[in-house]
């Protein structure tokens, strides 16, 4: 068909179904009582979602967010209609189906009769947020092992630091590094080599507790973030996952692969990069004492 032959509806009635979301308004009161007076369009947003009952009460979209998804809409109405800002949010909407859908809603707000009414429009980009995702988890996932990256890690662990400085709770870190790595490459090979980091990344978060996160930092080193354990309880840690390695054959031998292991606690406000100094300098000490060994630097 030519363009010139397509049909092209001459009104914005005419548009509208076939627009890929929904444009509305929404309103809501001084009293707080929401509804949407107007909401049109096609695409997948809200194909399960009652329109007349919204038209009288938004509670039929509202109502079904879970989790932390209704105070975060709710607080974003709240501070589009205080400052009279564009309203962008997006959300995650449960649907019969049992998989989600995630809207994206972008809207201006204006003073009305006793409220604010906001125009604007929704989309559904649920493949959008779940090509997202799987980007943010090749980021922060290393390659090899499949365990979290440096990167995961020091978000994690800068996290862990602030709640153990808001709660005086201990925060305890693990660097490990295999000892002479180098030697077990040039007897079994690179391909083997890299066999014995999966193997003792599948090993070592097995030993640890769900909490614990395991990181590999690059090459053969790895670093453990401890929530809630103080140094002495990291070190009792860091010992048993030592000897578990030290016993365990990772296809090249038991006892061919050991571990050394620096310990330390975190101090509440210091910077993390004098933390991660420290477990350095524990772990140089491990080594300089004769490998397969933990120590620790309070
Ligand atoms: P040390 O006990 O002092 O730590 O000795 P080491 O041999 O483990 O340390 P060194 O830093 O001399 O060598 C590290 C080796 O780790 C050299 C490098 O080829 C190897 N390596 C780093 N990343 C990988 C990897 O992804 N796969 C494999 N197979 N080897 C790696
Ligand atoms: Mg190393
Ligand atoms: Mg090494």
């Amino acid at each position: 068909m030519s363009v010139k032959d397509m049909p092209i509806p001459l009104s914005a009635d005419g548009l509208v179904p076939l627009i890929p979301g929904v444009i509305f308004q929404f309103y809501r009161s001084s009293s707080g009582h929401m509804k949407f007076p107007y909401l049109e369009g096609g695409g997948n947003a809200l194909g399960h979602i009652d329109r007349v009952q919204l038209a009288h009460d938004a509670g039929g979209l509202l109502e079904p967010l879970t989790g932390s998804e209704y105070p975060r809409v709710m607080s974003a109405i709240e501070r589009s209609a205080r400052w009279m800002l564009p309203l962008t949010t997006r959300f995650r909407l449960p649907t019969p189906n049992a998989k989600s859908q995630w809207i994206a809603v972008s809207a201006n707000p204006a003073p009305a009769s006793d409220g604010v009414l906001w125009t604007g429009m929704m989309m559904d980009i649920t493949d959008q947020v779940i090509e997202e995702q799987r980007l943010r988890r090749l980021c922060d996932t290393d390659a090899l092992t499949g365990l979290p990256n440096r990167r995961k890690l020091m978000k994690h662990l800068s996290h862990l630091a602030s709640l153990s400085a808001r709660h005086g709770t201990p925060l305890s870190i693990m660097m490990i590094d295999i000892d002479h790595f180098k030697l077990i490459n040039d007897r079994w090979g690179h391909l083997q080599g890299d066999e014995v980091l999966r193997q003792l990344a599948t090993k070592m978060k097995a030993l640890l507790r769900c909490e614990d996160m395991v990181a590999r930092l690059g090459g053969e080193e790895f670093m453990v973030a401890l929530p809630l354990t103080s140094l002495q309880q990291c070190h009792k840690l860091a010992d048993q996952l030592r000897k578990a390695v030290s016993q365990h054959d990772f296809s090249v031998g038991t006892g061919e692969v050991t571990l050394s292991i620096g310990v330390t606690e975190y101090r509440c406000g210091e910077p993390l990069k004098n933390l991660i100094e420290r477990t350095d300098q524990a772990l140089y000490s491990a080594k300089d004492v004769g490998r397969d060994c933990v120590c620790l630097l309070s």
